[in-house]
């Protein structure tokens, strides 16, 4: 019988509300109350522990006053108060983060991540942001990998795989982004690829922390330009990739985890996406960005 008390709900809501447990379970007093106070919610056994996620990842857009104007929008605007199959979360530019974070705190459901986060805590890392740094601000959630980031930046799966550490050290949700090249598709190499991403991403995890990933499959020639990739390629890759967490965990554990899609997903095609049965969600880049299309795509069944 696991004894789950007050600093795990605590941790449970600081990364998106939910608390996963593989055993029955007894809550002290303590956390009784918090986890009336903090919306977070206990999930148990199976694939109905995965929620849909639909996050937007600004990239380097919105300068404050525009973060605040669109942070606020979405806020008015997505209700999820009665939509309890789902989360949103706004990933904006490290500078905004506070100011997005003020004019989003108490709405359910809605969460703020990072684009990035370091692997140190503090020190001599000019430039580097912590993973203390961004709880601070309010963030729940932190996207690690952006094919962008291993383009431009230097990225590997070494180091993707340090900071998945830190963030699941600190309760921070990482969403970890795989995916292959146009080029790598073309050559069929696409499932060695993400499998490799996936085993790097992952190496050293316990069960319990595979349990506390997302994620996202990018494949790259589909980000920001307009090639979606069709639900039936999606689908077979989101079930590579939980095929691929059951051999590394298992199959408890690969049901859990969810999956999302990122590559030009907008309203017109997000419904074909999501009725997929591995896709749980999308990382939405250029969509994430006009309030109105964001919560078409966080509200695509309406
Ligand atoms: C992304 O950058 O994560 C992304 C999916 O971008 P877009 O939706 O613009 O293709």
């Amino acid at each position: 019988m696991k004894l789950i008390q007050y600093a795990d709900i605590l941790s449970a809501s600081r990364s998106g509300g939910k608390l996963f447990t593989d055993e029955k379970y007894v809550l002290t007093p303590l956390a009784k109350e918090a986890l009336k106070r903090h919306n977070v919610e206990i999930l148990s056994g199976g694939s109905s522990m995965r929620k849909i996620i639909i996050a937007g990842n600004w990239k380097m857009n919105m300068a404050n006053d525009e973060a605040i104007l669109l942070s606020k929008a979405v806020a008015a605007g997505v209700g999820m108060g009665e939509v309890k199959d789902r989360i949103a979360v706004m990933c904006p530019p490290f500078t905004a983060l506070s100011s997005v974070a003020a004019g989003i705190s108490g709405i359910k459901g809605l969460y703020l991540g990072a684009q990035n986060i370091f692997y140190e805590d503090k020190g001599a890392y000019t430039g580097e942001i912590s993973a203390d740094m961004l709880l601070s601000c309010g963030c729940s959630f932190c996207i690690i990998g952006h094919s962008e980031r291993r383009k431009y930046f230097g990225e590997t799966d070494e180091t993707v795989n340090k900071r998945v550490k830190k963030a699941l050290e600190k309760s921070l949700t990482p969403i970890i982004c795989v995916g292959e090249t146009l080029e790598e598709r073309e050559s069929s190499r696409e499932l060695r690829v993400v499998k490799k991403q996936i085993a790097g991403a992952l190496s050293g995890l316990s069960k319990n922390d595979i349990m506390k990933v997302v994620i996202a499959y990018e494949p790259v020639w589909a980000i920001g330009t307009g090639k979606t990739a069709s639900p039936e390629q999606a689908q077979s890759m989101h079930a590579y990739i939980r095929e691929q967490l059951a051999a590394i965990a298992d199959g408890d554990v690969s049901q859990s985890v969810s999956i999302l899609y990122g590559g030009s997903m907008t309203p017109a095609n997000v419904k074909g996406l999501l009725e997929c049965a591995d896709i749980d969600g999308g990382l939405i880049g250029g969509a994430s960005l006009k309030a109105e299309d964001f919560l078409k795509l966080v509200h695509f069944d309406d």
